[in-house]
């Protein structure tokens, strides 16, 4: 889902994403803080407001996250955050053998 990618990067995003970032930098997939991205809660693809602040949250983008190392938004794509905590929990993906 690329076709937004302009207004990703655009300057009004830049300070929604600064906003939210000062709010809390607690990742909405795996919890943990120090997350240097937003996304939003809901995919504007589904539905989602763009530039309600209301609908991104802080996640952790290409560097990943210093405590677990998993690239949360590369984790959770295009899926609505509910889909991807329900599958976390429901099955452990990552538990190792
Ligand atoms: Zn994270
Ligand atoms: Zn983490």
């Amino acid at each position: 889902m690329a076709t937004d990618r302009s207004e990703l990067t655009s300057y009004e995003f830049r300070q929604l994403r600064a906003r939210t970032l000062a709010e809390s930098d607690v990742c909405i997939v795996c919890g943990h803080g120090a997350s240097d991205a937003v996304d939003h809660v809901i995919p504007v693809s589904k539905g989602g407001a763009r530039r309600d602040p209301d609908n991104l949250a802080p996640i952790h983008g290409v560097a990943g996250c210093p405590v677990c190392l998993r690239k949360c938004n590369n984790e959770k794509g295009d899926r609505p955050l509910a889909d991807v905590v329900q599958l976390r929990t429901s099955v452990d993906w990552f538990a190792g053998p």
